[in-house]
């Protein structure tokens, strides 16, 4: 931050601007296969070994919906508070990339799996204070399919394919857009990421890219906001940029502030910001523009022909509500009352499931 940028205060008291943050958050399924074949999903294997002619999209395969994705998917909904729909659509996604074999992605746009739902976070400030916990709007979560990785730096001149990640089973969970401070973008991405991780739906491991969070930013004058809350009209907020993986907290924080601040800039300058994606660029500390941002339009989505609509029932569904584990939430209370912890420390001991088991177990051997 530039002294010169003081003056735009941001979410201060006497703030000229506000941010206003959505987060789309990738997180892998823990599953031993793909999701539309029979592949491994095992990481750090020879590049190429786990790719079936479904994956490598050889003409006339036929994706397989793989059930216990599924299962993994509506456990996930139940975590975040959420509406599992009883019917939803597989869709393709259709651009070029050297790493999608099928020019398409599967994914679901229109009928997604899990419906809307709502976390509570409680975001920590620099010097490690609570704040007041705040509710984060789930849009939905869907299903769809990872690519495969193109590998640049092997060769001075040619780009090699690997394959194996192709196909892999992919959660998108969609945000609504209220978070309103870098704080409380990286603890809705931690709540996430313990959510996922007690219920064992997805590994959370970031390092490896298996949660990973698209970073939706934007502007607005102080109170713009309340009207979109009032109305429902995202026309009251600014243009967004969306940031792609991040996959670290830092780095998510550190790029909101620098991104805001960024609009602010073009904004107070007289220009407006253009919709476009953004990477984040750690060692400089700035994101940069990687592409303008594509509209649903531009893909051509349209419902899988190869793939019936998922239907589930109550049975199903009720079937995995009365085996879920303890949440971070419900740990969080028990640890409060069992331990007379503050909430600020059964928070921070449940947030990860082996801290909080470690925590109980030495708790309990005294
Ligand atoms: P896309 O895939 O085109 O990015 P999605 O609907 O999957 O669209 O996700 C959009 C994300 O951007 C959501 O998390 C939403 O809350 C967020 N978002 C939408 N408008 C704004 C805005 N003006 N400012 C900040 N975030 C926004
Ligand atoms: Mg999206």
């Amino acid at each position: 931050m530039t002294k010169e940028n003081e003056k735009y205060l941001i979410n201060g008291e006497k703030a000229k601007w506000e941010v206003v943050i959505g987060l789309e958050v990738h997180a892998q399924v823990t599953s031993n296969s793909k999701l539309f074949s029979g592949s491994s999903t095992k990481f750090g294997a020879e590049p190429n070994t786990q790719v079936s002619l479904v994956d490598s999209a050889f003409p006339g395969m036929l994706p397989v919906i793989n059930e216990y994705c599924i299962q993994q998917a509506v456990k996930t909904g139940l975590g975040l508070n959420a509406k599992i729909n009883s019917y939803s659509v597989f869709d393709r996604k259709n651009y070029f990339y050297a790493d999608l074999p099928q020019g398409y992605q599967i994914s679901q746009f229109e009928h997604p799996i899990v419906g809307e739902g709502e976390i509570e976070v409680l975001p920590i400030d620099a010097d490690g204070n609570t704040l007041e916990p705040v509710t984060v709007g789930i849009e939905r979560l869907h299903l769809e399919q990872d690519a495969g990785k193109s590998v640049h730096d092997l060769s001075p001149d040619e780009t090699y394919v690997d394959l194996n990640r192709c196909g892999v089973a992919l959660m998108e969970i969609v945000s609504k857009p209220d978070m309103r401070s870098p704080e409380e973008a990286s603890a809705y991405v931690e709540k996430l990421r313990g959510i996922v991780r007690a219920l064992g739906t997805c590994d959370g491991d970031m390092e490896k890219g298996n949660l990973r969070a698209d970073v939706n930013v934007s502007i607005c004058k102080p109170g713009a906001y309340e009207k979109f809350r009032e109305t429902g009209d995202f026309g009251h907020l600014g243009t967004r940029c969306e940031i792609k993986n991040m996959n670290s907290f830092r780095f998510i924080q550190a790029a909101i502030e620098y991104e805001a601040r960024r609009q602010i800039e073009i904004v107070e300058g007289g220009g407006s910001v253009d919709q476009e994606t953004r990477l984040y660029d750690p060692d400089k500390g700035e994101t940069r523009s990687m592409r303008s941002k594509e509209d649903a339009h531009d893909y051509r989505y349209f419902p899988d022909p190869d793939l019936l609509p998922l239907e589930i029932d109550e049975a199903f569904i009720e079937g995995i509500r009365v085996n879920l584990p303890e949440l971070p939430d419900q740990k969080r209370a028990r640890f409060e009352s069992d331990y007379g912890l503050s909430r600020y420390d059964a928070g921070v001991l449940t947030a990860d499931a082996e801290n909080a088991d470690f925590y109980e177990t030495v708790a309990k051997g005294r």
